[in-house]
């Protein structure tokens, strides 16, 4: 797909397509560099730059810039796929789930060889393999994803549009524990967990998905609903497979709907446990929240400064859960 988007915007250069619309311009007086109207907003004096051999615009008005796809996107606000079938009805466009699927498992591969990632895992307490491969659980150690999609035909332009690489080239993910995340068995996003000194929780832009792993959950009639992954990993690892996560505390429109599905279930909140009470305002949120919507909530209270990895990773075990819900059901 790389390689057919390339001859796409060879075989239509932008300049070209501009120029189609009715687009005026004028050499700037540096090389390949030509200065009009902005045709994405309304102004007087030209601040719309296209750079002919890169291929590729920049407004100063409005800031925004990018190639012909990007373009084409703005200006007919299309999708990224939309745009290109505009533009080339034969280029055919793999789903950008087909490239995730990609990283996840040359991630799920790095892991092995990384002693400091499972050490990482162990100390969050996650010792189970057959539960970090159920997870596709995986490492990414930085600086050779790129080099590893590119050789595949993937381009450095859709790398980055999909938020796996940085303009410069560099991974995004670096040093990170890496768990994919799914919807309807595709791989919508990535979340990776710095296991050094950098920015603790990252994601790739874009639509994070549903709950997580709800395909299995939603079957249950009572479910343990988490901030995190790691938090959603010890619980599955105890047993506690009916618990799910909406990678945060705030549920969006989507992941209220998947749980209010079933009239009647029961929704275990088991949120951090903050001595600034942050975690406990915002389980109280979410439980009238989901009240209003007909489901039982029930809100677990840990011991003051835990979250449910710490619990776990402190040394409870699945009895000393059991006995913590079964008292917020009684509450
Ligand atoms: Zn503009």
């Amino acid at each position: 797909m790389g390689d057919d988007l390339e001859r796409l915007k060879q075989r239509i250069p932008l300049l070209d397509y501009l120029r189609k619309q009715n687009w005026t311009a004028r050499p700037t007086g540096r090389a390949s560099e030509v200065v009009g109207l902005c045709p994405l907003h309304s102004e007087t004096r030209p601040s719309f730059y296209v750079n002919t051999r890169k291929n590729v615009f920049y407004c100063h008005g409005c800031g925004k810039g990018g190639d012909l796809i990007r373009f084409v996107e703005l200006s007919r606000s299309l999708s990224f796929r939309q745009s290109v079938a505009y533009l080339d009805p034969q280029t055919p466009v793999e789903a950008p789930s087909a490239v995730l699927e990609q990283a996840a498992d040359f991630y799920q591969q790095r892991l092995e060889h990384h002693p400091e990632a499972l050490q990482y895992l162990k100390q969050r307490g996650l010792h189970d393999p057959d539960l970090i491969h159920k997870l596709h659980i995986g490492y990414a150690p930085g600086g050779n994803l790129r080099g590893h999609l590119m050789a595949q035909g993937y381009s450095f332009d859709l790398l980055q549009r999909l938020g796996l690489i940085h303009a410069t080239g560099h991974d995004t993910f670096y040093q990170r524990v890496v768990f994919p995340c799914y919807q309807d068995g595709r791989i919508v996003n990535l979340y990776g967990r710095c296991t050094g000194t950098a920015f603790a929780h990252r994601f790739l832009p874009g639509s994070k998905g549903g709950l997580f792993a709800w395909e299995s959950v939603c079957q249950y009639s009572s479910v343990i609903l988490v901030e995190g992954l790691f938090d959603l990993a010890v619980l599955w690892q105890a047993g506690f497979s009916n618990t799910t996560c909406a990678l945060g505390t705030h549920l969006t429109p989507a992941q209220l709907g998947q749980l209010s599905g079933q009239p009647g279930r029961r929704v275990y909140i088991l949120f951090d446990r903050d001595e600034n009470q942050a975690g406990q305002h915002a389980s109280q949120a979410l439980a009238s929240q989901l009240q209003q919507t007909g489901l039982t909530v029930a809100m677990v209270s840990l011991p003051d400064g835990l979250d449910p990895n710490s619990y776990f990773v402190t040394g409870a075990q699945a009895a000393d859960l059991t006995l913590l819900l079964q008292e917020a059901e009684s509450r």
